[in-house]
C-alpha cells in the first residue's frame, strides 16, 4: 500500500533525482517535473497527495505554479527555498503554501516535514466535511444532519441527496469559500471524472430551492474565480 503520491518540481536534476530515490524508498508514488509548467500540468492531471515545489524554476517560476495551484485544488504543498529567499518563502506561504524548507537541507528533515503536512491536511479536510452538530441552522434556515431534512421557516424544503450534501457542506463551514475542485473531490469523491459544471447545475438547483431570488442568490454566494461560498 503505497503512503501516496508526490509529485517534485525541482530542476536541479540532482537534487530531484535524490528526493524520488528516497521518497520511494519510503513508499511514496513518485512523479517529477523539471519546469514549472510541466509540473502544473502534472499537478492537474494526477492530482498528487503532495507537491514538492522548488521556486527558481524555468519556464513558470514556483510561486506562480504555487498561485494557481492553490486557486484550483488544496494539494498540500511545500516549497523549496534557497538561502536569501526569505521574501519569496514569506511570499510563498501567503500565497498559501502549506510548508517551506530552506536548502540545503537533510532527506531525514525533509521526509518529517512531509509526514507532518500530510497529516496535518489530512485531519483537516476530515474535519470540515463532517461537522460535530447534528443541527446546522442559520437564520430561518435548518439543516437536520441525522434526520436528512431541510426546513426554511416553516416550510421543508424537498432536496435530492446530493443538494443535501452539497447544502449541509457549505453551511457547516459558513463563511469558507470552496473552490469547484474542493466540492466535486468532497462529494463525488477523488476518483470521479468529471466537470466542475456538475457543480455549478447542482448549486443552481438548492438556489431554486432556498433562495428568494434565486437568480441574485444572498445565501449562497458566487466567488468570482474561486467557487461558492455559504454567507447566511
Ligand atoms: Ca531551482
Amino acid at each position: 500500500m503505497a503512503e501516496g503520491t508526490v509529485l517534485v518540481i525541482e530542476d536541479e536534476e540532482n537534487l530531484q533525482e535524490a528526493l524520488k530515490y528516497n521518497l520511494e524508498r519510503e513508499g511514496y508514488d513518485v512523479l517529477t517535473a523539471s519546469d514549472g509548467e510541466r509540473g502544473l500540468s502534472l499537478a492537474r492531471d494526477k492530482r498528487p497527495d503532495l507537491v514538492i515545489l522548488d521556486i527558481m524554476l524555468p519556464v513558470l517560476d514556483g510561486l506562480e505554479v504555487c498561485r494557481i495551484l492553490r486557486r484550483e485544488h488544496d494539494t498540500p504543498i511545500i516549497m523549496l527555498t534557497a538561502k536569501g529567499e526569505e521574501v519569496d518563502r514569506v511570499v510563498g506561504l501567503e500565497l498559501g503554501a502549506d510548508d517551506y524548507i530552506t536548502k540545503p537541507f537533510s532527506m531525514r528533515e525533509l521526509l518529517a516535514r512531509l509526514r507532518s503536512v500530510l497529516r496535518r491536511t489530512r485531519n483537516q479536510s476530515r474535519e470540515d466535511t463532517l461537522p460535530s452538530s447534528e443541527l446546522l441552522t442559520s437564520g430561518d434556515l435548518q439543516v437536520d444532519l441525522a434526520g436528512h431534512t431541510v426546513r426554511l421557516g416553516d416550510k421543508e424544503l424537498e432536496l435530492k441527496p446530493r443538494e443535501f450534501d452539497l447544502l449541509a457542506l457549505l453551511v457547516a463551514n459558513k463563511g469558507r469559500a470552496f473552490t469547484r475542485d474542493q466540492i466535486l473531490e468532497r462529494l463525488w469523491g477523488q476518483d470521479y471524472i468529471g466537470d466542475a459544471r456538475t457543480v455549478d447545475v447542482h448549486i443552481r438547483w438548492i438556489r431554486q430551492k432556498l433562495e428568494t431570488v434565486p437568480g441574485s442568490p444572498n445565501r449562497i454566494v458566487t466567488i468570482r474565480g474561486v467557487g461558492y461560498r455559504f454567507q447566511g
